[in-house]
């Protein structure tokens, strides 16, 4: 696709994210669908099958570089600590504020513009401060965490949408590196750190976000406990299990555990999320789009997942590394402070 292609889907995909900013505000329901029942069900399928198209058109990372296209950027250069720092932040914020849904955003149409408005004012902020993405997109977003995850075996590169010339803003750039996430080059420690952490722990901290319900109204800090309790329960199990398997398991098949990790995390999110669209999940009625519960045959909702499930298995243990995300556009070398 030519950039003037990308340009009408960036201003596309931003104009829904606007409507359903404004859909939370005056028509919550709606916007709560609109938000947590399709947007984020279509996410983690969509960054693990083209990560680079959902990096090209993120409405928040349109937010993020809109100074930069302007020229209003400042471009200053972040050092690679600091850079190692905002994601650390976004990993964090990741964990913190998905248990979080299940008290507040996933039933607060208000509290969910806001949580969006604050990351797109941080977004905006950290474009105007920072070269390209280096700050937010390739920093402190919190769902740049997931792509990395998700996004480990991209199955095609895209034109980069975004940066018009390289200034090596980010070391490795996500984007244009053909690499999985945990296995980064020597130089990103920190990063290689935070990938295994997660990928570790993301598939028992999904199976735990599930074991809890929607609370549609603040009762006691047993509840705000419960939110997190069983989300950390499960990623402790998943960090046990992983480095026990990492411990037991011989040399030759160790290299499946990460991409086998990371399969299961997209698995059990899906096992979990299709039934409860159709209002057929742990607890009926939270995270519902449809009511189907007596119109499809029982073993539907069990049937879907388990097929995507086979999917995304050959896809992250079968599939070799081959594409980076985008393409890197041209280099203009510029000094790192
Ligand atoms: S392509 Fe270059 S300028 Fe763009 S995010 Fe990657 S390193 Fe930064």
């Amino acid at each position: 696709m030519k950039l003037q292609g990308w340009r009408i889907g960036q201003f596309f995909v931003w104009m829904i994210g606007l409507w359903i900013f404004i859909a939370l505000l005056v028509a919550p329901e709606l916007g709560l669908h609109a938000f947590w029942d399709v947007l984020i069900p279509l996410a983690p399928i969509l960054i693990v099958f083209a990560p680079g198209l959902w990096r090209n058109v993120c409405p928040i990372s349109t937010v993020s570089l809109f100074n930069r296209h302007r020229g209003w950027s400042m471009q200053k250069r972040l050092s690679r600590k600091r850079q190692a720092n905002l994601t650390t932040v976004g990993m964090i914020l990741l964990l913190v504020l998905i248990p979080l849904r299940h008290t507040l955003f996933n039933t607060n149409g208000m509290a969910t513009a806001v949580l969006l408005l604050i990351l797109s004012l941080t977004a905006f902020v950290l474009g105007w401060l920072y070269d390209w993405k280096s700050a937010w997109c390739a920093g402190m977003c919190p769902v740049h965490q997931v792509e990395k995850l998700y996004g480990s075996r991209a199955g095609s590169s895209y034109l980069n949408a975004h940066c018009r010339s390289c200034s090596n803003c980010s070391i490795p750039c996500p984007d244009s590196t053909v690499k999985g996430f945990v296995n980064p080059t020597a130089n990103d420690k920190r990063g290689q750190k935070n990938g295994l952490f997660l990928c570790a722990g993301f598939p028992g901290f999904i199976w735990g976000w599930f074991q809890v319900p929607d609370y549609s109204e603040w009762n006691s800090m047993v509840q705000l406990g419960t939110v997190y309790l069983w989300p950390i329960l499960g990623l402790l199990i998943s960090l046990t299990l992983f480095f026990t398997l990492k411990k037991l398991l011989p040399g030759s098949s160790r290299q499946y555990l990460i991409p086998g990790f990371t399969a299961l995390a997209v698995s059990l999110y899906y096992w979990y999320r299709i039934p409860a669209l159709m209002g057929l999940g742990v607890y009926p009625g939270d995270g519902m789009l449809v009511d189907l519960h007596d119109s499809v045959p029982a073993y539907v909702p069990a049937l879907i997942p388990f097929l995507l499930g086979i999917l995304f298995f050959w896809w992250f243990l079968k599939r070799p590394l081959e594409a980076s995300w985008l393409i890197r556009p041209e280099y203009i070398k510029r000094e790192r402070s």
